[in-house]
This record gives C-alpha cells, sequence and structure tokens, in this order.
C-alpha cells in the first residue's frame, strides 16, 4: 500500500469516514472521461449526487406523486407530507427555530432576489446602504445593483486583503447611519476563503443592522447554524449539497418574514381571491406561489440525510486534508500561483499557471479526465482584485480523494511543459 493509501485508512480508522466506500455510493464516479477515470472537481459549481438522492426521486415519481396542498386525494396528500417534510428536515440541518422559517426557491439566486425584491423594495430608500465585499458571487451583487438603480441605494464593498482575507477593521469603517443591511457570503465560491462571518454579524447587530449570510458553499464544506449564527437571512442551493437542481432555501427569521410583502403572486401562496381583494396565506407558503420543485425537494431532503449520515465533522475533516495536500501538491507545479492563500480557507484552489490560459488549463488537464472550472467563476470583481481575468479552480467534495490531487498536479505538470 503506498503512503497515501496508508493515511487514509488511518483517517478512515479513526473516524469511520471510508471514502472509497463513499465513492460506491456515486455512479457518475464510475465512469470514465476521454479513457480516463472521471476525476471531478468542480464541486463549487454544482456537486454530483449518491444513489440515495436519485433512488428518492425516483421513487416518490414511482410511487407518490401528485401535485401539493391542493388536492383532498390519497397521492395529493401523501406528496404533501414528503414536500413538507423535507422542509422540516432543511429546518433541522441548518438549526432553524421553526420550519415555517424555511423558504423554497429556486436556489440561492432567486432567495437572494426574493430578499432584495420583497424586504429590499419595501425597507430601503434613496441613500440607504448596502454593504457586500469584494468576496461575492455576482448572485450577491447584481439584485442589489437592481435596487440601487430602481431606488437609489448606496452599495458599500468591503475591500479583501492580499491574501484573500476580508478586512474586518475597513468592514467596521463601512457600517454608517444610513447602513440598512449587510449582505454577504460565508465562504468565496471562487477562492474558498472563508470570512469571519460570525464577527461580521455581531459588529452589524450591535448597530441594529440585519445580515443576510450566503451560504451556498459553506453550508456543503464548514455546516452552518442559523441560531448560533444568529443571521437574519440565509441562502443555498440543493445542488451543491449533492442534492437536484431547481430547488434551494431563503431562511429568514419569522418576525422578518412576516412583515414581508410576496415576491411572486398566484396560486397556493393564497387564503382567498375575488376580483377585489386578494389575501394572502402567511409564511413561507406566500414566498412560494405555483406549483414548487416538489420532487426536488424531496431529493433535496435525501441529500441531506446523506450528508447527516456521513457527519459533517468527518466531511469536514476529510476535505481539509484534501485541501491541505493539494495546496502543497500544486505548490510544486512550476509557475503555479495560488489565489487565496489565507489559512482560513475551504476545500477550494484557485490559481494561474504561468501565462497560460485558464480556458487552456481546463481543457489541457480534461483531456486527463480531470473536470476544473476555468474563468471568473461569477466573481469578476474579485478576478480584478488580484490582477487576473480568471482563474483555473480545483474544488473538492466529500468523495474525492489524494489519487486526483495527484492526478490533477500531473496533468497541470503536463500543461507547464506544453505551454511553458
Ligand atoms: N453564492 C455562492 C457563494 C455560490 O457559490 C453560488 C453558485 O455558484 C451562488 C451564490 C448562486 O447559486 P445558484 O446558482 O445555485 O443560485
Amino acid at each position: 500500500m503506498n503512503e497515501m493509501g496508508t493515511i487514509q485508512s488511518v483517517h478512515a480508522a479513526t473516524t469511520g469516514y471510508d471514502v472509497r466506500e463513499v465513492r460506491k455510493d456515486f455512479p457518475i464516479l464510475q465512469r470514465s472521461i476521454y479513457n480516463h477515470p472521471l476525476v471531478y472537481l468542480d464541486n463549487a459549481a454544482s456537486a454530483q449526487k449518491p444513489k440515495a438522492v436519485i433512488d428518492a426521486m425516483t421513487k416518490l415519481m414511482t410511487e407518490e406523486y401528485a401535485n401539493v396542498h391542493r388536492g383532498v386525494h390519497w397521492l395529493s396528500s401523501a406528496a404533501t407530507k414528503r414536500f413538507e417534510a423535507a422542509r422540516g428536515t432543511v429546518q433541522r440541518f441548518i438549526n432553524a427555530r421553526e420550519d415555517r422559517e424555511i423558504v423554497f426557491t429556486r436556489g440561492a439566486t432567486e432567495a437572494i432576489n426574493l430578499v432584495a425584491s420583497s424586504w429590499g423594495r419595501t425597507n430601503l430608500s434613496e441613500g440607504d446602504e448596502v454593504v457586500i465585499s469584494w468576496l461575492e458571487h455576482h448572485a450577491n451583487i447584481v439584485p442589489w445593483q437592481m435596487l440601487r438603480q430602481e431606488k437609489g441605494i448606496v452599495l458599500k464593498v468591503v475591500p479583501v486583503a492580499d491574501d484573500g482575507s476580508l478586512m474586518l477593521e475597513e468592514y467596521e469603517k463601512l457600517l454608517s447611519e444610513r447602513t440598512k443591511l449587510v449582505a454577504m457570503t460565508h465562504m468565496s465560491n471562487s477562492i474558498g476563503i472563508v470570512t469571519p462571518i460570525a464577527e461580521v454579524i455581531r459588529l452589524a447587530h450591535d448597530r441594529g443592522i440585519p445580515v443576510l449570510v450566503d451560504a451556498c458553499q459553506a453550508v456543503t464544506h464548514l455546516g452552518v447554524d442559523v441560531q448560533a449564527l444568529d443571521c437574519d437571512f440565509l441562502v443555498f442551493s440543493s445542488h451543491k449539497l449533492y442534492g437536484p437542481t431547481g430547488i434551494g432555501v431563503l431562511y429568514g427569521k419569522a418576525e422578518l418574514l412576516s412583515e414581508m410583502p410576496p415576491y411572486q403572486g398566484g396560486g397556493d401562496m393564497i387564503s382567498s381571491v375575488t376580483f377585489e381583494e386578494t389575501v394572502y396565506k402567511g409564511i413561507p407558503q406566500r414566498f412560494e406561489a405555483g406549483t414548487p420543485a416538489i420532487i426536488e425537494a424531496v431529493g433535496f431532503a435525501a441529500a441531506i440525510d446523506y450528508v447527516n449520515a456521513l457527519g459533517l465533522e468527518n466531511i469536514r475533516a476529510h476535505e481539509r486534508d484534501l485541501l491541505d495536500y493539494a495546496t502543497q501538491r500544486l505548490g510544486e507545479v512550476d509557475g503555479l500561483r495560488i489565489i487565496g492563500t489565507s489559512a482560513e480557507k475551504a476545500s477550494i484552489v484557485s490559481f494561474t499557471l504561468g501565462d497560460i490560459h485558464p480556458h487552456d488549463i481546463g481543457t489541457i488537464v480534461d483531456r486527463a479526465g480531470v473536470a476544473v472550472r476555468a474563468g471568473h467563476h461569477c466573481a469578476q470583481p474579485l478576478m480584478e482584485r488580484f490582477g487576473v481575468a480568471g482563474t483555473a479552480r480545483a474544488s473538492f467534495g466529500l468523495y474525492n480523494t489524494r489519487e486526483e490531487v495527484d492526478a490533477l498536479a500531473s496533468a497541470l505538470q503536463r500543461a507547464q511543459e506544453i505551454f511553458g
């Protein structure tokens, strides 16, 4: 057995986490690409799905599918139970107080747009300030710019240091009498930096300012507890958490959600409709107009059950090992520069390689069966901050191995030889 095998089996023996067994749960990992075993390192964009998720969705469609909430028939009531049970699973996963604090959306993007449109339009007026950071995904920039266009609000942006870390003192200086909301990522999708979100929330709350947390990456790689964080809103998507696409979450404190007007109108969100007047349901239904993503909700819950069964602690330790190993191995490749060198990071290595265009890096490693992301990662301002048009990004999930990091390092060495 090689050194890596030994380390992994020691890890498995001490934590019970056996990545070789875990990999068997993901059918797609058994396939090959260009005659190489697939090495999937694009988890920050979207994660692969375990059989438990695929089976839960198939079972619902095969045995218990109907529209929810409206029907009196057996199937509708069975599907409604499963859909609402999924809400409870999400609630427990992020430790929300009540299940009505969980609003199902299409994803994190829609969840932020919901807050900007509903809470933002109601509570913000010209000159009011929203504080974001340089680490944000476009999903947490553009909705606020749209509100700026409409309402004349001001966007303030917290800078990052050369190692990618959030400049907390600068953040504190940006908080003013006019600050009405802080909307910030817990973990950067493009360079993996983890922000001191608990401190960010505390400093905002000291001044009576609510905080929205973009937990798209954090929920998968770190885990979140909304009561411990005391955040006011929190958003994430199922598909990065090994669940299906098409569903995500807006968590909001009940007292905040209850005061917000609906985001969209239609069926399922009303108590009564006449041509003169409509009475809306309470939360969360008033934010879920139309037929929801029923099958996806059930798959989402199965993904959470799967992650819980493996244990977030174990997953975190496994991914930390991969991150440290990748940082070391990639650091040995000539001309490779890692963007985001702060120790406060998780599961993502973003890099440039000499003058090679990130797309060329992505294409060459792809020929070796290695899937990485190449480009600006929906974080163009951050790329600008580091003086690059884009990077190549390897992002690790619960099924990746040290051998896969080695495969990436070898493919990069080859790219360096071809282009360097
Ligand atoms: N925020 C972060 C940090 C992300 O990583 C992503 C997806 O890449 C999003 C927001 C947007 O998520 P979605 O496209 O699932 O709505």
